[in-house]
């Protein structure tokens, strides 16, 4: 039996060794961060060497640089009118979001959903510009948020573009990063985000932590979790120092190893596309003329049903992911596609392929071997897929 092949890295990566080895230290102490003997030092230290590689991985302050449980906790945190900007508590009286988001940020975190409106996108997946600059007009003091690249196609929003426009409105941008490091550039100023989202299972380093980080003179007055006083007022709550440290040294190998590695995933998902091409020449490839994260691909052949791909896929030893939402059962189309006006017939078959730093292209190559099997052995059955 041939090794399985991980191809669902958007979902969650592989925990790094270096990751895994600074959890396995820091799961030997023992002291609270927060208390002041020795033990308690050195639980902090651990804490804030990994603020320190947050810091690092977005050239930000790291005293600006809050922990929570993961990425949608900091959306959470991030989305509420209750924010303070230059020492001002200015309430934000409206929150767009792009159609494309998370639905951690879709759900409009803490505003009522009346004050909650979408942005579109084009066919191509990227946020309407106009539209967004349209819908700024009407705000006095707009909370915008706008992800660094989409989850589900991989295409890579203009947040420079987009932070112009916003300021210009008197607006906040927050980005939720998620997808970025590791494969693109997540630093905060070149971005001109204010606020920025990191999940750690999504680059190497465990599931269930992740960062909110702030420009410096914005602030949270109504933090999500209030009791002690830890990540200076921002989050209340014992810090979870294991996982922490394990964050911070994949923050710091993602940093490091950023070039290289999208060199390597890029070459590998062109190898992918191309033979997806050659064997399913109706494949539609989602956001392909936009740009795109090097990691990701989003494809459907009409007549496919994405359940039935990703099933023969898994029992073939290959792990992808369906563009549709599966919750209660219930296959639903991907918001995602249907922003950008794809067919439904269309979307539900859409397929999700996510590379990482240790896919290879023999894992490429048996992934397409699989495909042209499974195409071949579809088409046979006559269930009508446009091959
Ligand atoms: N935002 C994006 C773009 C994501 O892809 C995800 C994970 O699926 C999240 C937010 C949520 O992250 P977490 O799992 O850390 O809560």
């Amino acid at each position: 039996m041939s090794e399985r092949i991980y191809f669902d890295w958007n979902a969650t990566a592989p925990l790094r060794e270096q990751a895994a080895a600074a959890m396995r230290a820091a799961l030997g102490l023992t002291g609270n961060a927060s208390s002041v003997h020795a033990e308690g030092r050195a639980a902090r230290r651990l804490v804030e060497d990994a603020r320190a590689a947050v810091a690092a991985l977005t050239g930000a302050e790291a005293k600006n640089v809050t922990f929570t449980s993961g990425a949608t906790e900091a959306n959470m945190l991030a989305l509420t009118p209750a924010l303070e900007t230059g020492g001002r508590r200015e309430p934000r009286d409206q929150l767009l979001v792009s159609a494309i988001e998370h639905p951690s940020v879709r759900s409009g975190g803490r505003f009522p959903a009346e004050m909650v409106e979408e942005v579109p996108v084009t066919a191509a997946g990227v946020v309407d510009l106009a539209g967004l600059a349209y819908r700024l007009e009407k705000a006095e003091r707009p909370l915008v948020s706008v992800m660094l690249a989409n989850n589900e196609t991989g295409v890579i929003q203009p947040i420079a573009e987009i932070a112009e426009i916003v300021h210009r409105a008197n607006g906040v941008l927050h980005v939720d990063a998620v997808q970025g490091p590791g494969r693109i550039d997540c630093t905060i100023d070149a971005l001109g985000a204010d606020l920025l989202s990191l999940s750690s299972h999504k680059l190497g380093g465990p599931q269930g932590a992740g960062a909110l980080i702030r420009r410096g003179d914005i602030h949270i007055a109504e933090p999500l979790l209030k009791g002690g006083g830890q990540e200076r007022s921002q989050r209340a709550g014992t810090e979870n120092v294991a996982a922490i440290a394990g964050f911070g040294a994949a923050c710091t190998v993602a940093a490091a190893a950023r070039q290289s590695d999208a060199t390597h995933m890029g070459k590998l998902r062109a190898a992918l596309e191309a033979g997806i091409k050659a064997a399913t020449p109706a494949a539609v490839i989602f956001g392909e003329t936009a740009p795109r994260l090097p990691n990701t691909t989003l494809f459907s052949v009409p007549g496919m049903k994405a359940e039935t791909a990703v099933i023969s896929f898994d029992f073939n030893g290959i792990a992808v992911s369906s563009g549709a939402a599966c919750s209660s059962g219930k296959v639903t189309a991907s918001h995602v596609l249907a922003a950008m006006g794809v067919e439904p017939q269309l979307a539900r078959g859409a397929v999700r392929v996510s590379l990482g730093w240790s896919s290879t292209m023999s894992e490429v190559e048996r992934f397409l071997e699989t495909w042209i099997m499974l195409v071949g052995s579809l088409v046979k059955e006559r269930r009508g897929i446009a091959a």
